[in-house]
């Protein structure tokens, strides 16, 4: 038995990334996938239904409540229900914070900190309406934990989540819905290697006690480990997989 056999996934950002190694890892667990992003990528769609049953596009823009309660309102239209919900889309910021401007950390924060606040919204409304819970996981990041020069916008909006999800957790812990934080290290894909130089690769792959940068796959696994029941018991959870970075 498959561990998302007929189960419903819905992912931000799954275009890409983190979200997408997602997707396809869910979809060979058997789970029906629904794929929220900015733009329709027919590339990803095709890759995610090549590995299971049944895979769909909605168009969002997290950063917009009512298209995260579109969002979810299309994954139940189309798939009957809700189980799972990683809320991953994210942006990042770069420049200190006397020189950041106030549209950049309102972008930054209404994307990463806002846009999980809607997908909880709305993700957990549906869950507590139907028979079986679900599971919700959020991505935040090792600045959920710890600071980076020139990322205050995204470093507050990655602490910011690791509150939320406790309150979530507390709020749903006797309604059948876990929810849960993972805290990927730094993670070789588009995000953070689009306008990575040599020199900034070799000095994130340094912060890390394993000394490399983690795969999208490695946090793909931790989210399907969060989001089955072979986490039945962890809610509230702020879950590192960052190959040691926060050892020091
Ligand atoms: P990617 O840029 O590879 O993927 C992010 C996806 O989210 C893209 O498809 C992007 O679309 C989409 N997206 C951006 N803004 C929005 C929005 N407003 N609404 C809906 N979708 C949106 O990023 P990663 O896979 O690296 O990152 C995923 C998550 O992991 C983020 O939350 C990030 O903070 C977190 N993370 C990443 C780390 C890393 O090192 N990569 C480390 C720690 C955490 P488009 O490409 O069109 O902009």
């Amino acid at each position: 038995m498959k561990r998302f056999e007929n189960k419903v996934v819905l992912i931000t950002g799954g275009n890409s990334g983190i979200g997408k190694a997602s997707a396809i890892l869910a979809a060979r667990e058997g789970a029906k996938v629904m794929i929220a992003d900015l733009k329709l990528n027919q590339q990803t769609l095709d890759e995610i239904l090549q590995e299971g049953t049944a895979a769909a596009f909605v168009q969002c823009d997290v950063s917009k409540p009512e298209d995260m309660e579109k969002a979810v309102a299309e994954t139940v239209a189309l798939f009957g229900r809700l189980d799972v919900a990683l809320n991953n889309a994210g942006i990042v910021d770069a420049a200190p914070i006397h020189e950041k401007t106030i549209e950049e950390w309102h972008k930054v924060t209404s994307v990463n900190l806002s846009g999980v606040f809607y997908g909880m919204k709305y993700e957990i409304a549906q869950m507590r309406q139907q028979p079986g819970g679900g599971a919700i996981v959020n991505v935040g990041s090792i600045m959920s934990q710890v600071g980076e020069i020139g990322i205050a916008a995204y470093t507050a909006s990655k602490h910011g989540l690791v509150g939320m999800t406790k309150v979530a957790a507390l709020e749903n812990g006797t309604a059948n819905i876990r929810i849960n934080t993972i805290g990927p290290g730094y993670i070789e894909t588009p995000l953070l290697m689009d306008n990575a130089s040599a020199e900034s690769k070799a000095y994130m792959e340094s912060k890390h006690a394993m000394k490399r940068l983690g795969k999208p796959e490695e946090i793909a696994k931790a989210f399907l480990f969060l989001a089955s029941d072979d986490a039945s018991f962890c809610t509230g959870a702020y879950l590192p997989v960052d190959g040691g970075y926060l050892c020091q």
